[in-house]
């Protein structure tokens, strides 16, 4: 047996907020034959099992009765050395310094993507997205394992059911493992500078023609002095998903706030930004105890120290109860609750 399982392990070392809760017993897995092992020592001991990558998007409320195992398997390789490169990741490769090793090869398309913590295996869970590029922009592929038969499956793009931070793995929660994913990048670069502060970045920094990994140290540059890293301030990013709305609602809510930010969607629909939202209502800044709304981005709910699950949900609750009654608005929470 290679797999090493430990009891009664803290999380809080392996959840970006930083809340302490107990996992029943804990395991890495750094292979294809960890997690087999993972997956049967849990059936035979009828204990549920939890994967999770670098925690940064998980709200845990209570210890998890569960065993809980952490993708670490690494390695990177050039499948397709076409026009266009295939490259696949191990699912516990950490996100960044994979995008920054596809960047270092000459290979564009990640470079919105820059900065997000957690790892590549756990990126098509919500179809990860930033600065207009999303994960399903670049994807060829990948290999998931199906917990119900113990067989190994290949998806396409169209298979994925890829939406705004959605996903078929999302819709069937506790069904796919991923074990690694494939990405079609480009040699030559097709930038993506016309969301928010990209491209006034760049020409502040005096860049007229930036490379991929210009647009990438831009993106890193607005992220740092916007977001609260997670290793000094517990979070997991964004809280709650920016929501879809009627453009019949956006024009209520504009006759009562003339500078609501909304922005319309291919299907009609219009996307409110939640983080306008919150702080228009008057949380940005808020703590109580050690949760807390961030001072500069109120669409990120943070732990100063000392803070539980429960008294994160709690708050995430009565801004959601706060913003129906204000705005007729509906927030959906993003991350994943244990
Ligand atoms: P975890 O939090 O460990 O897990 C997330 C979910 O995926 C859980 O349900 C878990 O069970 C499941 N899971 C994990 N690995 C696997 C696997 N191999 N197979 C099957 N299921 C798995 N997200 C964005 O989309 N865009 C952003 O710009 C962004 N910025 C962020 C900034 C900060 C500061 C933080 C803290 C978070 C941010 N996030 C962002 C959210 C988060 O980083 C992403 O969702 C990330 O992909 C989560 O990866 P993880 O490895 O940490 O997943
Ligand atoms: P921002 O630039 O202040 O913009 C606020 C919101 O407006 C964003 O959420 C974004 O929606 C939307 N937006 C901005 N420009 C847009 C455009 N041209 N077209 C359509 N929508 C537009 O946002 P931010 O908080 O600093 O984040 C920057 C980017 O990183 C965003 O894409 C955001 O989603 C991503 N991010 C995500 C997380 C997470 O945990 N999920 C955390 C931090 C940052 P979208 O969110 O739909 O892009």
């Amino acid at each position: 047996m290679s797999l090493q399982l430990q009891s009664q392990v803290s999380l809080k070392p392996f959840n970006s907020f930083g809340v302490d809760v107990r996992a029943q017993l804990f395991a890495e897995a750094h292979s294809d034959a960890d997690v087999r092992e993972a997956l049967a020592y849990a059936t035979a001991h009828d204990l549920p099992l939890l994967v999770i990558g670098g925690g940064s998007n998980l709200l845990l409320t209570a210890d998890i009765p569960a065993l809980v195992l952490r993708m670490a398997s690494r390695g990177i390789r050039l499948i397709d050395d076409g026009d266009r490169v295939v490259i696949e990741a191990e699912a516990g490769e950490p996100w960044h310094p994979f995008v920054q090793h596809t960047l270092a090869q000459g290979f564009s398309g990640l470079e919105n993507l820059s900065l997000i913590p957690g790892t590549v295996g756990a990126a098509p869970m919500q179809n990860i997205g930033a600065y207009g590029v999303e994960i399903k922009d670049v994807f060829a592929g990948l290999t998931a394992l199906d917990r119900e038969t113990g067989e190994l499956r290949d998806f396409s793009l169209e298979e994925c059911n890829f939406a705004y931070r959605d996903s078929l793995f999302k819709q069937q929660p506790g069904r796919w493992l991923i074990l690694r994913v494939r990405f079609k990048l480009d040699r030559v670069a097709h930038l993506h500078l016309e969301y928010g502060p990209v491209r006034q970045r760049l020409t502040e920094q005096g860049i007229e023609q930036p490379t991929p990994t210009d647009v990438s140290r831009a993106i890193c540059s607005i992220r740092s002095e916007k977001l609260p890293d997670p290793a000094v301030l517990g979070n997991a990013g964004s809280f709650f998903k920016n929501p879809l709305v009627s453009a019949a609602l956006v024009e209520q809510i504009k006759a009562q706030h003339p500078d609501l930010v909304a922005y319309a969607q291919p299907d009609g629909q219009m996307k409110l930004a939640a983080g306008w939202l919150i702080e228009r209502a008057g949380w940005k800044g808020f703590r109580e105890a050690d949760a807390g709304v961030h001072k500069l981005q109120a669409l990120v709910l943070v732990n100063y120290g000392a803070a539980t699950g429960l008294q994160l949900l709690d708050l995430a609750q009565r801004i959601q109860k706060d913003i129906a009654e204000r705005f007729n608005v509906e927030l959906e929470m993003e991350p994943n609750r244990y």
